[in-house]
């Protein structure tokens, strides 16, 4: 039963160029036609697929301050009469820092919003207009200071390596700026090429050119080091906390739980069976209207399938996963379905044992793919 659900907004004011989410430009969309059917698609899915208590929410995008002020408003309010806020532990809101107003702020609190994750990505203006996004430092100091202000202080910064044009000496100049900001969450992520992004149009012509995977693996150390050397916890691969600040919504994901994906695109897990919601606003829209629900794609999970995502997804997390855990999940010892993979991991200094756990070692981090890779079709 899920207990943790997720919203995509998937307007943007303008589109970044790494940028593979599912979006589209805000000017003249039907944005309030596409809130209300949210509210349809929230209030059916409850009916079909009840929940007892919901721990976290997390609404997404796209970019959810893309919205006005009222449309916020409006929406966080028809969250609030399915999604009863007072049990939950965790409310978060993407923010886009140069939309994210004063006003804005007010509003996501009154409907107890308690945890921004703004997206800030670098902090030199010639990487910022070279990633395509409109904000600059400036505004995530002021998102920063306002939301504390008003008693948000759960705040996360997203970081971005590996970008074209980045050196080392610009990183080791961001991880500064984002420390001294004194948030207490950090996540940084390396930049991916994808297909179908202004990015990948412009790697297929020859014309981006990207640090070597050398210095992209200096970068990734650097982080590591200078994050914990500061207090922070590095929890999961590419997350790093204070204590107590850990994500509790991400974890519900590598923890293998289950949980609702509500809006165009957004993908759930509930009853066991995975779902792709439509993409495309105009057929999200349309499935809503005509029968409350938007799935295109809906796989029922495999038990082979469910015990190869629990280890792909939990060792991501820096404390691993827990054979024990693993065996009440499944009523089957862990290394009597995976001891091959496993043993061989450890051979090859990837993995190690740690009492119950079973975790990736500073040689597995760096080379995480592979050691995922090894549990995909291993049953
Ligand atoms: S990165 Fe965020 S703001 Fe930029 S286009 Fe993608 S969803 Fe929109």
């Amino acid at each position: 039963m899920p207990k943790a659900a997720y919203f995509h907004i998937p307007f943007c004011v303008n589109i970044c160029h790494y940028c593979d989410f599912n979006k589209v430009f805000l000017k003249g969309q039907p944005v309030m036609e596409y809130l209300a059917c949210m509210d349809t698609e929230m209030e059916r899915t409850i009916q079909k697929f009840p929940y007892e208590k919901m721990d976290t929410l997390f609404i997404g995008g796209g970019t959810p301050t893309a919205l006005s002020a009222e449309q916020l408003d409006i929406f966080l309010a028809a969250v609030a009469r399915h999604f009863p806020v007072s049990d939950v532990k965790e409310y978060t809101v993407e923010a886009n820092p140069e939309q994210t107003t004063k006003e804005k702020l007010e509003v996501l609190k009154k409907h107890g919003v308690n945890r921004l994750s703004i997206g800030a990505q670098a902090f030199q203006p010639s990487l910022l207009k070279e990633l395509g996004r409109t904000h600059h430092a400036g505004h995530v100091e002021q998102t920063v200071s306002e939301a504390k202000a008003i008693g948000i202080d759960n705040l996360s910064i997203d970081l971005m390596f590996g970008l074209p044009g980045q050196t080392m000496d610009m990183f080791k100049e961001t991880i500064a700026a984002a420390l001294a900001l004194n948030v207490p969450h950090i996540s940084s992520y390396s930049l991916q090429v994808e297909p179908k992004t202004i990015f990948y149009i412009r790697s297929q012509k020859g014309d981006l050119k990207l640090p070597p995977q050398e210095l992209e693996a200096e970068m990734f150390e650097y982080l590591m080091t200078e994050l914990e050397r500061n207090g922070y916890h590095q929890y999961e691969i590419s997350n790093f906390a204070k204590p107590g600040y850990e994500s509790l919504h991400n974890l519900q994901y590598w923890d293998n739980n289950e949980y609702y994906g509500i809006g165009a695109g957004a993908h759930s897990y509930m009853n066991g069976v995975r779902r792709v919601n439509a993409g495309p606003l105009k057929k999200y829209m349309n499935l809503v209207q005509e029968n409350g629900f938007p799935y295109t794609e809906e796989n029922k999970l495999t038990e082979a399938e469910r015990m190869e995502e629990e280890l792909f997804m939990g060792l991501r997390k820096r404390k691993g996963i827990s054979s024990r855990t693993f065996e009440a999940r499944y009523g089957k010892p862990l290394c009597d379905v995976f001891g091959r993979q496993i043993e061989m991991l450890i051979d090859r200094g990837l993995l190690e044992k740690d009492g119950d756990w079973i975790r990736l070692t500073h040689s597995g981090i760096l080379l995480g793919n592979e050691v995922f890779s090894e549990f995909i079709s291993a049953v």
